[in-house]
């Protein structure tokens, strides 16, 4: 049957006229109308395969990047025309899979589409949470967490009719298998996401995100990452880590021994990818099982070490895991052993106590297991690995300097330009030929376009079109009117103090203050924030009741409200990145230099042609390169000067507030009557106290050429040739950042597996 047909007979079978089927039906008959095509496509093969053990993975919602692989959309387009409705429409019927929590999830995400589109034979290995992190609300000036339920009857999700059992000290849990299928661009594969469950999952709470953190049984895969403020949430961790790895590693066992492959010489077969430090126990885990299968301990060692790859997202200490011994011989007893023998042999190899394993206070160091045993070790931008191999990591670097290597993340051009801007797809098509969506690196033949008068005109009025849709699609979902003339400033990621919204927050202080002084804006200014606060981050919630106050505090005063507006947009996930980046001008990219190990938010915006206004951190310094100086805006410390201050402990705040007018003038705004009219004292207290006493993140030394080169900024937009220019060369370049080319170096250099031949 074709694509059509099977639409048509999902629909038939139920009875459901399709003119007047709801969004829906048309959804769910589509998603079944994809499956069967996805079945239909071969899997990809090959001598060794991949395993890439990740957390999280944040999919996004599927019908769409579906329809683009598998190259139906125009006919999916077509049909539901004829039916009087439209993709955009039905979609909106389609719940996103909430698996992650945000960069990393994504990264993960974005690779499983890199790893099928260029034909790899690899898997992704994950849990599948049934309520997801959360879904925020923002009420009442607050976050609000509640549980996010994705999973319908009609799902993505395969139930695989396969189980594996995970013995815990508590006893056995059985651990079942679903598959969400992932269809590769254009070359007739799919790759699979195999996702672990409990038998019986608990319902979802009937308020809030709280539950019985000690019913392993039913709750293991409720949520992802609750709360680890207290000892049950930590416990859970290790349980929702110990189960996936174990089922993993059965599930690699019973592939091998399908494919007949020898269990002593399985590092010739897989390649172990080990995303953050979640998924650690994998190492310990596979050699315990090999054992079992009587493969000797060396060998089961040598083994590991030679399969697994170690990725380092994250050079902030608190979010290195350790757990302690104890922890684990409650969840799983068998790995101590195990862990205990890999130490002693990490000890037969440097005597340094900084680099053990198991420390002093018995505590598992899981990213030094990683370092031990794994074959490569790899950051996620070139700033990023320089200071693990200079710095954090310094000394495993010395032992181990060939296994340090970079590989800059990616984003994957069929969501984040074709799928979410087909307008500027369809532009780009026009002006350089297909070829881009194959190899991006081609969007740098914009560049000979960039004194053409009608493609320049064409990327100014599909911005101004997407700024409308943007915000057609907020006063939809959150009766939010938006200014649609303004420049939108856009700071949209996981709300964390090294990310710096409260230094934007500082802007939108100092800017209010400013029109109050009677300096108007020649065009208003929108800014436009999105993000998640962990539910146990207390500070991180008092930043977004800050910037509610401030939203409050802007809109309320008639003098300022025609120059500037501050919104928040409720429950950042993909799909609201979907809407938001195609509408940036301004893509904030602040965090403190040398902590954001890269970040994918900035290749995101720069494909869809926004400047990035940063520091030089992470893949920004990369943007910069690649585009110049003069088509990025950056200030702010760098990071060795942000090293050596931590180094001589010689960062004070308070200096900053004695010394500097300005600055005293902001920070004693976030507790100005007019704040405090507005917001609760204890909440806004503590971000004042915190910025004055603390400043882990060194917000105030940043604030005056921030406001400066913000200031800048925006005074270009109004020279809009100057703008736009800068915005081609911004988006011929970003091709660099394509998931593919990251996914091609992490398999020339890590993986080697190789291409399954495409039947397309
Ligand atoms: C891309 C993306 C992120 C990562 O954003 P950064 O700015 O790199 O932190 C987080 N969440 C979602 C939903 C994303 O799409």
């Amino acid at each position: 049957m074709t694509f059509e047909e099977n639409v048509r007979e999902y629909l038939h079978t139920r009875s459901i006229e399709p003119t007047s089927a709801s969004a829906h039906d048309l959804m769910c008959a589509l998603m079944s109308a994809l499956c069967s095509e996805q079945d239909a496509a071969g899997a990809t093969r090959g001598s060794r395969k991949l395993y890439y053990f990740s957390a999280e993975f944040l999919i996004g919602r599927l019908l769409r990047a579906n329809l683009i692989n598998l190259d139906l959309l125009d006919r999916a387009q077509d049909l539901l025309q004829s039916w009087g409705t439209s993709l955009s429409e039905v979609e909106d019927a389609e719940p996103e899979p909430s698996l992650g929590n945000g960069g990393l999830g994504r990264l993960a995400a974005c690779f499983m589409d890199s790893i099928a589109s260029l034909g790899l034979n690899g898997c992704g290995v994950g849990l599948n949470y049934h309520y997801g992190l959360f879904h925020q609300n923002l009420s009442e000036g607050y976050q609000q967490e509640e549980p996010n339920p994705w999973i319908e009857d009609t799902s993505w999700l395969r139930d695989e009719h396969t189980t594996f059992t995970v013995p815990f000290a508590c006893g056995d849990v059985v651990a079942k298998l679903y598959d969400i299928e992932l269809p590769g661009y254009h070359n007739g594969v799919v790759n699979r996401l195999h996702l672990f469950d409990v038998e019986n999952p608990a319902p979802a709470p009937t308020s809030g995100i709280s539950f019985d953190k000690n019913d392993i049984q039913h709750c293991l895969t409720s949520f992802l990452y609750p709360d680890d403020s207290d000892e049950a949430g930590r416990l859970l961790r290790v349980y929702q880590e110990y189960f996936m790895v174990c089922a993993g590693a059965q599930l690699i066992i019973a592939d091998a021994q399908q494919a007949g492959w020898q269990l002593d010489r399985l590092d010739d077969h897989i390649a172990v990818h080990i995303n953050d430090t979640h998924p650690s126990m994998i190492i310990p885990e596979l050699v315990r099982q090999l054992t079992l299968h009587g493969v000797s301990q060396d060998r089961a060692c040598e083994i590991v070490e030679n399969a697994c790859a170690y990725t380092n997202h994250t050079i902030l200490s608190e979010a290195l895991e350790t757990w302690n011994m104890s922890s684990i011989e409650r969840v799983a007893p068998q790995l101590v052993d195990v862990i205990t023998n890999l130490d002693e042999r990490a000890k037969a190899r440097t005597s340094d106590p900084a680099l053990a394993i198991i420390d002093r206070d018995n505590r598992v160091h899981m990213a030094h297991m990683d370092v031990h045993f794994s074959r490569s070790v790899n950051g996620v931008a070139k700033l990023h690995t320089d200071i693990l191999k200079n710095s954090e990591m310094n000394g495993f670097y010395n032992i181990y300097p060939d296994k340090f290597n970079n590989k800059t993340n990616g984003i994957t051009f069929r969501r984040w330009l074709m799928g979410c801007n087909p307008m500027l797809a369809a532009a780009i098509s026009d002006a350089i030929g297909e070829s881009w969506k194959d190899d991006a690196s081609h969007l740098i033949d914009l560049l000979k376009h960039i004194d053409d008068a009608a493609f320049r005109q064409k990327l100014d009025s599909i911005k101004a079109q997407n700024k409308h849709r943007l915000a057609d699609w907020l006063q939809k979902t959150q009766g939010i009117t938006l200014n649609r003339d303004a420049i939108f400033d856009v700071q949209i990621k996981r709300l964390h103090q090294y990310k710096r919204q409260q230094l934007n927050a500082m802007y939108a202080m100092w800017k209010y203050l400013d029109i109050k002084k009677g300096h108007i804006p020649a065009r208003p200014l929108v800014m436009i924030f999105a993000a998640k606060a962990a539910p146990a981050y207390t500070l991180a919630k008092d930043i977004i009741h800050m910037l509610l106050c401030l939203s409050k505090l802007i809109e309320q005063d008639e003098q300022v409200r025609p120059y500037l507006q501050l919104v928040m947009v409720e429950n950042y996930n993909v799909t609201a990145a979907e809407h938001l980046i195609p509408a940036a001008n301004i893509s904030e990219q602040i965090s403190l230099a040398s902590k954001e190990a890269s970040g994918t938010g900035n290749m995101k915006m720069m494909a869809n042609g926004a400047l990035t206004l940063g520091t030089m951190d992470g893949a920004n310094v990369e943007i910069v390169n690649l585009v110049g100086k003069d088509n990025a805006y950056i200030f702010g410390k760098t990071s060795q000067e942000v090293i050596d201050a931590y180094k001589n402990e010689s960062y004070h705040p308070w200096d900053y507030w004695k010394s500097d007018a300005m600055i005293r003038e902001l920070i004693d705004f976030i507790i100005s009557p007019s704040m405090l009219a507005i917001g609760s004292s204890e909440s806004l207290g503590r971000v004042y106290q915190d910025l004055l006493s603390h400043d882990w993140f060194m917000t105030l030394p940043d604030v005056a050429d921030y406001i400066s080169t913000k200031e800048r900024c925006l005074a270009d937009f109004e020279n809009r040739d100057a703008w736009i220019t800068k915005t081609i060369i911004n988006i011929a370049h970003s091709g660099y950042f394509s998931s593919d080319r990251t996914i091609s170096e992490y398999n020339r250099d890590i993986w080697h597996l190789d291409a399954t031949t495409h039947e397309a």
